[in-house]
C-alpha cells in the first residue's frame, strides 16, 4: 500500500463483487484510474457459488469463483487498480475525501463508489455451515436448477422465503417451509400464493436444529419448539436458508440516507446519494433483486453518475478558479 499512501484519485471503489467490478470497468475506459478494494471478501458473495447458470453471456454457465476472476481480468485490462484492502474510515468532511484502507494507509478520493454488497444472513448451525454450497445455499434463484425432482426445505416466513419457495416448485418435487412461528411475516398476497401450491408444505413453529450428510445434504433434522418434538425428514437434498439479509454498510453509517435494514438510499433510478460524490451500486442498495446481473448493471450506471460528476466538478472548480484570478 505504500506506493498509494497520500495519493489521490478521481473514483475509490469499496469492495469487489459484480458492481464493484462493473464500475472500474467503466470507469477505468472513462479514463478515471479507479482503484477497487476489494474487502473482507474479494469477489463478493458469487464466490461461495458454484455453478452461476443466469448470468448471460456464459451458454455452458460458469463457476462463481471463475466469473469474478473474469470481471477482476477485465477491469485490470482498462487500468484498474484492483488490490487486497479493507476500508475501515472515510472522512466526508473535506473534499477530497480521506479514505483509510487496513486502519493504516490514507488515500484521497473525488468520489467514492459504495458497493460493499450484502451478506445472507445464516442460522450459524455447524452442519449448515460445513454443507454451504453442497446443498445447502441462500439463493433459490441461483440454485433453485439443481434440485429437479427433489424434496428440499426453506427456512424462512417473509416475502424471500415464499417467493423462493414458489420458484422452487418448479424443480422441486416438494418444497417444506420450516418457519419459527404459527404466522408468516409475508405480504398476504405471497403467503395465498404459496398456500395455493400444491407442492408447498409448512412446518410451522419449527427449527432447523442439523443438516445430514457428509458431503451433500442427505436429511435434515427440525425441533417442534412448542413440543420439542424432533423430525427426520431424510429425503431431503436441498436446503434454502432464506431468513433476511444485511447489507454490508456500517462504514456509511451517518452519512447517508439509509433505510432502517440499512440500504443506502438512491435517487430515482440512478446511484446518486445524498452525500455529494458518494454513489451506491450493488447489494448494497438493492434489497429486492439482488442478482449479479442487476448487481453489475447499477455498477455501470455508478461508474457513469461518477463520472457526469466529476466533470460537473472540474468546470465548477475552474469557474472558480478563474474568478478568484
Ligand atoms: P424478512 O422480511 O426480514 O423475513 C425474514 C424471515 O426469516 C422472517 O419470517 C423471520 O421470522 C425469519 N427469521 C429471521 N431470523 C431467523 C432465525 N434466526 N431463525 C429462523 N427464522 C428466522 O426478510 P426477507 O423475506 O428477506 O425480506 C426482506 C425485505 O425484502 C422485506 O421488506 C420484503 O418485503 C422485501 N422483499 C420483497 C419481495 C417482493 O416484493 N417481491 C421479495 C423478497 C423480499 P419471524 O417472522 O418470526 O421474524
Amino acid at each position: 500500500m505504500e506506493d498509494i499512501a497520500g495519493k489521490t484519485f478521481q473514483v475509490v471503489i469499496v469492495g469487489s463483487g459484480p458492481a464493484g467490478l462493473t464500475a472500474a470497468l467503466y470507469a477505468a475506459r472513462a479514463d478515471l484510474s479507479p482503484i477497487v478494494f476489494e474487502g473482507p471478501e474479494p469477489g463478493g458473495q458469487l464466490m461461495t457459488t458454484t455453478d452461476v447458470e443466469n448470468f448471460p453471456g456464459y451458454p455452458e454457465g460458469v463457476m462463481g469463483p471463475q466469473m469474478m476472476q473474469d470481471f477482476r481480468e477485465q477491469a485490470t485490462r482498462f487500468g484498474a487498480d484492483c488490490r487486497y484492502g479493507y476500508v475501515t474510515d472515510i472522512d466526508f468532511s473535506e473534499r477530497p475525501y480521506k479514505v483509510t484502507v487496513d486502519e493504516k494507509t490514507e488515500v484521497f478520493a473525488h468520489a467514492i463508489i459504495a458497493s460493499t454488497g450484502a451478506s445472507a444472513k445464516w442460522l450459524h448451525l455447524e452442519s449448515e455451515q460445513k454443507l454451504r454450497g453442497k446443498g445447502v445455499s441462500a439463493c433459490a434463484t441461483c440454485d433453485g436448477a439443481f434440485f429437479r425432482d427433489q424434496h428440499v426445505i426453506i427456512v424462512g416466513g417473509g416475502d424471500t422465503a415464499m417467493e423462493e419457495a414458489t420458484f422452487l416448485t418448479k424443480f422441486a418435487s416438494k418444497v417444506t417451509v420450516i418457519h419459527r412461528r404459527d404466522e408468516l411475516r409475508a405480504s398476504k398476497a405471497m403467503q395465498q400464493r404459496a398456500f395455493n401450491n400444491d407442492k408447498i408444505e409448512f412446518m410451522w413453529d419449527s427449527e432447523l436444529i442439523e443438516v445430514l450428510g457428509d458431503q451433500v445434504v442427505d436429511g435434515v433434522k427440525v425441533r417442534n419448539r412448542k413440543t420439542d418434538e424432533v423430525t427426520t425428514l431424510d429425503d431431503v437434498t436441498g436446503v434454502f436458508i432464506a431468513i433476511g439479509h444485511k447489507p454490508n454498510t456500517d462504514l456509511f453509517k451517518g452519512v447517508v440516507e439509509m433505510d432502517d435494514v440499512g440500504y443506502i438510499q438512491t435517487k430515482g433510478q440512478s446511484t446518486v446519494t445524498d452525500q455529494p460524490g458518494l454513489f451506491a451500486c450493488g447489494d448494497a442498495m438493492d434489497a429486492v433483486y439482488r442478482q449479479a446481473v442487476t448487481a453489475a448493471g447499477t455498477g455501470c450506471k455508478a461508474a457513469l453518475d461518477a463520472e457526469k460528476y466529476l466533470g460537473e466538478l472540474e468546470s465548477e472548480e475552474a469557474i472558480a478558479e478563474s474568478h478568484w484570478k
